[in-house]
């Protein structure tokens, strides 16, 4: 086979421990999986079944950098935990990522009932940290995102509507999971903008930081 053009690279993050890098194939969101977060985004708190959307696999970031997107004047911050798919879609580790939202535009797709990629599969969307390996799912642990040194998110793995075993069997029964996906698991409360400058600094528990800037 002789491709006609060089294919994309392949995206990869870095794996705490070793030199080999993690190939990212497909990347699942969670939508609101914290109840204080689907308060403050006006949902109605309850045990609704979680929904999914996605990010291409480019959106992800490894250094650090998150170039302010265009077309938006209010994009916001959205700490996860991220757990990364290994062969026969095990658990091979965990890390810390940020879902980068552009507010405005997913406010406007939702009033118009149109899909949300604009608003969260743009370019640069997905900032993560190194995979920490494990092959047992996190079940609790203190989430934060602080913006140049102030707290604005707070929570704990614990505090997931849906957990890492029941959002995999959730996707399972809607896509074929699959060696080097990657799920965001969602975000707890305090969800707010960034501007450029900003030093965003995300913490899990047992996982370590992610430190990004707003450029
Ligand atoms: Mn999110």
């Amino acid at each position: 086979m002789t491709l006609a053009f060089a294919a994309p690279p392949q995206v990869s993050v870095p794996i705490r421990g070793t030199d080999k890098r993690f190939p990212v194939r497909r990347i699942y969101n969670v939508g609101r999986n914290y109840n204080e977060h689907v308060a403050e985004m006006g949902g109605v708190v309850g045990r609704d079944p979680p929904f999914f959307f996605m990010k291409p696999a480019d959106a992800i970031v490894t250094d650090g950098r998150f170039p302010y997107p265009p077309m938006s004047a209010d994009v916001h911050h959205e700490i996860e935990l991220v757990v990364a798919l290994g062969p026969d879609a095990e658990i091979f580790g965990c890390a810390v990522g940020l879902d980068m939202t552009r507010r405005d535009l997913q406010a406007a797709a939702k009033k118009l009932g149109r899909p949300w990629e604009t608003s969260k599969a743009f370019d640069y969307s997905g900032p993560m940290s190194e995979i920490v390996p494990m092959t047992k799912p996190l079940t609790k642990g203190a989430i934060t995102l602080s913006v140049n040194g102030a707290v604005k998110q707070k929570g704990d793995i614990a505090d997931m509507i849906w957990g890492l075993s029941e959002i995999m069997v959730e996707l399972s029964k809607l896509f074929e999971l699959k060696a080097g996906d990657l799920i965001f698991t969602g975000t707890p409360a305090g969800v707010g903008p960034v501007i450029r400058g900003d030093r965003l600094e995300g913490e899990i528990e047992g996982l370590g930081k992610l430190v990004v800037k707003v450029v």
